[in-house]
């Protein structure tokens, strides 16, 4: 089953999370929108689960993604968890809305902890190396 939906899934939600401070910011000037994208490093992405992406024109049926993103902003990390929904427009997926459940900010492991995206790897060995 997995191996059906993860491709798309993945990739979706990876252009959700690169392109993600241009949809939330869509407010603000272009120039903070770059100042924001250049100072933050996308760390992780989990994908908790994920539709399959087959019923291209059932509008019932739209795939839905739910992931978290980890990331850094000048020195502090975030978590950002969001149920994303797609929908097939010109013959490719394309992300439609998307409902935030979590945005934290998260405090710092120690080197040696356990770090906190979940992957069981020191703080130093993962996300803070
Ligand atoms: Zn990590």
């Amino acid at each position: 089953m997995r191996s059906r939906y993860s491709a798309y899934a993945t990739n979706n939600a990876e252009y959700i999370y690169k392109t993600y401070a241009k949809k939330s910011q869509v407010a603000q000037s272009i120039n903070e929108i770059k100042d924001w994208a250049e100072q933050t490093t996308w760390l992780k992405l989990v994908i908790h689960s994920a539709s399959t992406f087959d019923s291209k024109h059932s509008e019932s049926a739209m795939p839905t993604v739910h992931f978290s993103a980890y990331y850094q902003h000048q020195s502090k990390y975030y978590q950002l968890t969001e149920k994303s929904k797609f929908c097939f427009e010109d013959e490719q997926w394309r992300y439609l809305d998307g409902e935030v459940s979590q945005s934290d900010e998260l405090g710092l492991p120690s080197r040696n902890e356990q770090c906190f995206c979940g992957s069981d790897k020191k703080f130093k060995r993962c996300c803070g190396a």
